[in-house]
């Protein structure tokens, strides 16, 4: 780290003292008692601030008084020290330390501050209950592993302002108290006092004033920024997040995936990720096909197959209704030995997950099938299948015939759970996303992406045919990050709008002034967010978010260190004109 002014506290950094400092003046250094030993009357305590350690030996004669009270330090004391930096004797050098050649002979000790006994262990890294760790953050923020996850998230927020700045881009803050932008989720929402009864909404992303940013003819935009979303928490969400938001004017798909691929390059290389570029780019319905789901996490391999050209003229039944009704039949071929319990439990996740069932096949010499239906299929239609599948003795075929979105979804999370833990790293594009999936639910077409996201090809084809230009990136399995071109006219985004059954009147309430701005002149433009946390966590190696986030919240929302949420008083519900509904 760079030296430290000197000052009352510290002459240096106690993690960066080196042998070479031996023999110079006194040194001064100051941080937290990380660990005390007594030993043969003297006392040693390692001493922590954020560089590191280095070991202080009180010694009986050499200064009896400062010895007397080593005895009193305890854990997680605040203390200043300061004396000549010696080396260890040789038996006693450390070489998993990088100060563990040398110690600090202390001669002053100023107690700065007493610490209670801790609730956890700091100086150990042992399995601590994450609820604990989150009411005491500032504790758990003390321990090594945690310090590293945030120094590493500073690298990597540092790189992309390095990388971005480089690459002509301006950084800008966009409001945080504003208008709902869709993003899929509900939005978190503020009163607004000296506008009693009106409400501003936190922003789920700034997709509507990166969007002005472009038409204002800021041209290349960029914001590592919070944004709010109010869902149902899963393990990798939080309902406040950081995106790295970036928006770009007169570019095509090209440009976009070329600025990102170059950030990830540099951005993952601070993790020791290496990456090829171009990045792959991989069409949706491929992924869709052969992995089931349009975030495939490809490393296992073991890719889904259609297998419907075997069965064409079969006769058993299961195959030919799904054929018959429009649908699929697709398979997958597992390795190893599947026990017969382990297919039923297979099976009863395939109806978990919507299949009517699931069919099995383990192959046997001479292309026999040990299975329930082996008797119903032909000698050829085995073979066929076989064949595509790549399946030979021993392993076992898995096939799910139903729709195509049944059988994508079955067999892509039936291939994860086969696979297991993979190891390395996989990252490429999905591109030629459909613009809009249809809601069961409600009846109606929701954006795949977001509303702004421009259709592409024959807009006078109906709309659940309709393609996007948008772009996602996908790093094992997790989606990191998704784009696209916008639409930057005001017809098509109210086809869009009419698409998705809002009403004209409606759009115009809500999204009147970026319909407005489009009537100015809006250049084509496009962008990309990507997820923060998630970045910064797989760079970590870790499938939690909450260990690279200083302050997260709990499954359920929950700050335990400031105890947020929490009611207010009545004082300022008055004030706001808020009243409270009891459930
Ligand atoms: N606003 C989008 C999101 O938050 C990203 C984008 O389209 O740039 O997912």
């Amino acid at each position: 780290m760079t030296p430290p002014r000197a000052n009352r506290y510290r002459s240096a950094w106690a993690g960066d003292v080196r042998a070479g400092d031996v023999g110079g003046p006194d040194v001064r250094v100051c941080g937290w008692v990380h660990r005390r030993r007594d030993h043969g009357g003297l006392v040693f305590i390692d001493l922590r601030d954020r560089s590191g350690l280095l070991q202080l030996v009180f010694h009986p004669e050499e200064a009896p008084e400062v010895h007397a009270a080593a005895h009193g330090l305890r854990a997680e004391d605040v203390i200043s020290v300061g004396g000549p930096l010696v080396r260890r004797d040789e038996q006693n050098v450390n070489p998993d330390m990088p100060t563990g050649e040398v110690e600090l002979g202390v001669r002053v000790l100023d107690k700065l501050a007493d610490a209670d006994t801790p609730p956890f262990q700091v100086d150990e890294e042992g399995a601590v209950d994450e609820a604990t760790r989150l009411r005491y953050r500032y504790l758990d923020l003390r321990r090594d592993r945690m310090r590293s996850n945030i120094e590493l998230r500073h690298a990597a927020v540092q790189a992309t302002r390095d990388y971005l700045n480089g690459s002509g881009f301006l950084e800008i803050e966009t409001p945080m108290l504003t208008r709902s932008t869709p993003e899929g989720a509900r939005d978190f929402v503020v009163p607004s006092r000296l506008q009693r009864g009106s409400w501003y909404a936190l922003p789920q992303s700034p997709q509507l004033f990166k969007q002005l940013l472009m038409v204002a003819g800021l041209e290349r935009y960029y914001q590592i920024v919070r944004c709010f979303r109010d869902e149902d928490l899963r393990a990798d969400r939080q309902p406040e997040f950081t995106q790295l938001d970036l928006e770009m004017s007169f570019v095509e798909e090209d440009d976009v995936m070329g600025v990102v691929d170059g950030w990830l390059q540099q951005v993952l290389a601070i993790a020791g990720i290496t990456i090829d570029l171009p990045l792959e780019r991989v069409a949706y319905d491929e992924a869709m096909l052969r992995y089931g789901t349009d975030r495939p996490d490809r490393r296992p391999g073991m890719e889904i197959h259609d297998i419907g050209e075997a069965f064409a003229k079969s006769e058993f039944k299961v195959f030919a209704d799904a054929l018959a009704g429009g649908g699929v039949v697709r398979g997958l071929r597992a390795t190893g030995d599947l026990s017969r319990s382990r297919l039923d439990e297979l099976t009863e996740q395939a109806k978990a997950l919507g299949a009517k069932g699931l069919v099995w096949a383990t192959l046997e010499a001479g292309g026999e099938w040990r299975s329930p239906v082996a008797k119903f299929l032909t000698p050829e239609e085995r073979a066929a299948a076989a064949e595509i599948l790549g399946a030979r003795e021993g392993d076992t075929v898995l096939a799910v015939a139903d729709t195509a979105d049944v059988a994508a979804r079955v067999l892509g999370s039936l291939r994860l759970e086969l696979a297991g833990p993979q190891e390395g790293h996989d990252i490429f594009w999905v591109v030629d996303f459909p613009m809009f999936e249809w809601n069961e639910t409600e009846g109606r077409l929701d954006p795949l992406h977001h509303p702004f996201t421009s259709p592409k090809g024959d807009l006078d084809a109906d709309p659940a045919q309709w393609r996007s230009r948008a772009h996602d990136v996908v790093l094992n399995g997790w989606e990191l990050g998704g784009g696209s071109i916008r639409i930057n006219r005001r017809d098509v985004q109210q086809r869009v709008f009419e698409a998705l059954g809002i009403p004209a009147d409606e759009a115009q309430a809500r999204f009147g002034f970026l319909l407005d701005a489009f009537r100015y002149g809006a250049p084509p433009h496009g962008g990309i967010a990507f997820g923060m946390d998630r970045t910064v966590a797989l760079m970590a190696g870790l499938d939690n978010i909450r260990d690279v986030i200083p302050f997260p919240k709990t499954s359920s929302g929950a700050d335990l260190l400031t105890g947020a949420p929490a009611p207010l008083d009545a004082q300022q519900l008055r004030e706001l004109g808020v009243s409270v509904a009891r459930a």
